[in-house]
C-alpha cells in the first residue's frame, strides 16, 4: 500500500533491536484518513470471505480494527491484557511481547467470541507472530471460524507470517519491511 509505505519512510524511525516507531500516526497519534484507507484496503484484500467479527488486542490495534469493522458493518471485539472483575468465565491465553520482554495474559469473554462467529483478525504489527498466535488460541477456544489475519505492518524478517500460515492461515500485510537494520527502513520488494 504505496500510501503507508510513503508515511513509514517519512516519518518512522528504525531504532535498535528491530523495532520500529510509528508514533505519529499509529501507537500514539493517530491519522483518521489514513486508517480510513488501511481498513478500506484490508476489505478489498479480503473481499468474498463471509465475516461477522473483527477481533484484534488492546491497544493499538483497536483503531484499524474499528474502522474495519466500521466499513463492514460487524461489531469489533478487543481481546484484553487484564481480566476485569466484571467478567466473570473468560477465555485465555498467554502472550510473549519481544518489545517489552514480558509475557502478559490475553482474555476475552465466551460472550464476545462464540462458535457462530467468523472472525477476521487486525493488528497494527506482524512481528514475530506471537500476538497473532494468542489470538489464534483464543479463537480455536471459542469454536470460531478464522478467516484471516490483516496487519498494518509486518516486519518479514522476524518470522511471523511463516508461523501463522504453518496453521493455515490466510495473512494480508499492508507494508511488509525487510530489513530494519543501521537505522534504515527497507521494505520487501
Ligand atoms: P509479535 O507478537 O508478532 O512478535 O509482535 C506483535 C506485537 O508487538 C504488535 O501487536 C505490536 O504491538 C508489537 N510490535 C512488534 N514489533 C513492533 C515494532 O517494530 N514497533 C511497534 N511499535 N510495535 C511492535
Amino acid at each position: 500500500m504505496e500510501l503507508l509505505k510513503q508515511r513509514i519512510l517519512k516519518e518512522g524511525r528504525s531504532l535498535d533491536g528491530g523495532i520500529l516507531k510509528v508514533d505519529s500516526f499509529i501507537n500514539h497519534q493517530l491519522d483518521p484518513k489514513l486508517m480510513q484507507a488501511i481498513a478500506l484496503e484490508f476489505v478489498q484484500r479480503f473481499q468474498g470471505e463471509e465475516v461477522n467479527k473483527v477481533l484484534t488486542i488492546e491497544a493499538s490495534g483497536i483503531a484499524p480494527a474499528i474502522m474495519v469493522g466500521y466499513i463492514l458493518g460487524v461489531p469489533v471485539v478487543f481481546a484484553k491484557k487484564k481480566k476485569p472483575n466484571t467478567i466473570d468465565k473468560v477465555l485465555h491465553t498467554k502472550v510473549y511481547s519481544f518489545t517489552k520482554n514480558v509475557t502478559y495474559d490475553v482474555i476475552v469473554s465466551p460472550d464476545f467470541l462464540t462458535s457462530s462467529d467468523r472472525v477476521l483478525f487486525i493488528d497494527d504489527f506482524l512481528a514475530n507472530g506471537n500476538a497473532a498466535l494468542g489470538a489464534f488460541d483464543l479463537i480455536n477456544q471459542s469454536g470460531a471460524s478464522l478467516v484471516g489475519m490483516g496487519f498494518v505492518i509486518e516486519k518479514s524478517f522476524q518470522g511471523g507470517r511463516e508461523k501463522l500460515e504453518c496453521n493455515g492461515i490466510k495473512v494480508e500485510s499492508l507494508a511488509q519491511i525487510a530489513d530494519l537494520s543501521d537505522c534504515k527502513i527497507a521494505f520487501k520488494e
